[in-house]
């Protein structure tokens, strides 16, 4: 299967040079030419699967033979061991046929493990058969870093230097990364905001001079081809616990970077009966306003309660457009360019189609704070921030009650205890076993300025031979 770029630049590439990049030369994002497509049949005779064997199925395809079907069994048997839930992905109901997908059970207690356990172990495999190293360099809010190095702690071929904001991460989430200890895993505390931070590391990726010639650095955010591949296998699983495919089901989604909804967007396409996705934004609303209002003006970016969501510019949008320009490189790059000056309009008939499948919902912190309020009254059940949101947005958009509303659970409520509290819960929430001396665990971090040079400097030296 080949990749392409959805600026139209460069040449193809094959799986795995794709997984070992980030973005394309010309600017763009990695996506196949085209997507494997699964008959009704085959997608009815894969109900009985563990989680495990219908990632395999649906991820084979797009690996193409670059990895033998029982190497790559193996790579995802592995990448879900340390996952607490024998289900992987537990269903919960919260109302009339309306459900929760838990994808917090992972190391990290957001959905981004099941991404991110399985590119490490991809990576890794694929570094060791290549006799390469590889740098992983990445900049965080939060939720990525720690998966990626909890995904990564045990990888031979990589070495991983992640930076977040100094002071300007919760504790929680600095913990989770602070803590793990590897000779391969680097944490730097920025002087900065996220902002300076990805700069750091987009301004590392277009010159990668610093390092030894033998190295090159990789991206472990949603721009990583991989990180898609992976979250596509949840909605097929949700799907076949609801009666799918023979009833189509409806997701809907806490949405940043639009990575996790864009997977739902390709299990549609290869397939899979799919009647409504929900775009669910918080305060920072610019998906929002493109779909209902065709009006992707970038605004200023508030900080929100669901810090996970505090995006402006969605990386993977440009990941949608390309398919509904019809692959037209030419015209997203444009699109791309205006988006970042300030403004981007979609045409009429791109936006008709996107509308076919996806609508969109706004949530403020007010309205969430709200939603984990009274669900914890009403269910009993506690919600995280970003859950919240997306549950308040598939209830505002839902068409029908006789297809299933299934809403991802993007992150544990432990992880984020201040909005939490503001619902009148009256305590931190309690971390899973696992995690319970989290506050115990020594930390390990080093506080670098934002100076380029220094930064670079610091992870030319700490890099393993
Ligand atoms: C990353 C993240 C999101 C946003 O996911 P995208 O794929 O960037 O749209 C939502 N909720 C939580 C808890 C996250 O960690």
């Amino acid at each position: 299967m080949e990749y392409i770029s959805t600026r139209g630049g460069g040449e193809p590439k094959s799986f795995e040079d794709v997984i070992l990049t980030g973005l394309a030369p010309d600017g763009g994002l990695y996506v196949p030419r085209s997507l494997p497509q699964f008959s009704h049949e085959e997608i009815a005779s894969w109900s009985g699967l563990s989680y495990q064997q219908l990632a395999l199925k649906v991820i084979t395809p797009f690996v193409d033979g670059a990895i033998s079907e029982s190497d790559l069994e193996q790579l995802i048997e592995k990448s879900y061991v340390d996952f607490r839930h024998q289900d992987i992905a537990p269903l919960v109901k919260t109302g009339d046929n309306e459900w929760i997908l838990e994808l917090f059970h992972g190391p990290t207690l957001a959905f981004k493990d099941f991404a991110l356990q399985f590119l490490g172990n991809l990576l890794d495999y694929t570094l060791g058969k290549r006799q390469q190293k590889v740098v992983i360099m990445g900049a965080t809010s939060g939720d990525t870093g720690s998966a990626a190095i909890e995904g990564c702690r045990r990888c031979e071929n990589i070495d991983i230097f992640i930076l977040h904001p100094y002071q300007r991460v919760s504790d929680v989430q600095r913990r989770q990364m602070t803590t793990v200890q590897a000779d391969n895993i680097h944490n730097i505390a920025l002087h900065g905001n996220f902002d300076d931070c990805q700069n750091m590391v987009k301004a590392s990726f277009s010159d990668q001079s610093f390092l030894p010639d033998s190295r090159q650095l990789v991206a472990v955010n949603s721009i990583n081809w991989a990180r898609i591949m992976a979250q596509i296998v949840y909605y097929f699983w949700a799907s076949l616990r609801l009666g799918g495919p023979d009833q189509a089901v409806s997701f809907s989604v806490p949405t940043g970077n639009f990575g996790d909804i864009f997977a739902g967007y390709l299990a549609h396409k290869m397939g899979l009966p799919i009647k409504q996705l929900v775009i669910a934004t918080n305060q920072n609303d610019i998906l929002h306003r493109c779909i209902s209002d065709n009006d992707h003006t970038t605004r200023p970016l508030e900080q929100s309660l669901a810090p996970s969501m505090d995006i402006m510019i969605s990386s993977n949008f440009e990941r949608l457009l390309f398919d509904l320009y019809n692959h037209d490189g030419a015209v997203i790059a444009q699109l791309m360019n205006d988006a970042k000056a300030g403004s981007m309009q979609l045409s009429n008939s791109a936006l008709d189609r996107a509308r076919e499948l996806f609508t969109s919902f706004r949530c403020d912190d007010s309205g969430m704070i709200d939603l984990i309020r009274t669900t914890n009254r009403d269910i009993d059940y506690l919600l995280d921030p970003h859950t919240a949101i997306g549950l308040a947005a598939a209830r505002a958009c839902r068409e029908d009650t006789n297809t299933p509303m299934v809403t991802l659970a993007t992150a544990h409520p432990a992880k984020f205890p201040e909005a939490v509290k503001k619902a009148g819960y009256p305590r931190d929430p309690d971390l899973p076993n696992h995690m319970a001396d989290l506050f115990d665990r020594k930390e390990h971090f080093t506080v670098l300025d934002n100076v380029q040079s220094e930064v670079q400097h610091f992870i030319a030296e700490n890099i393993l031979s």
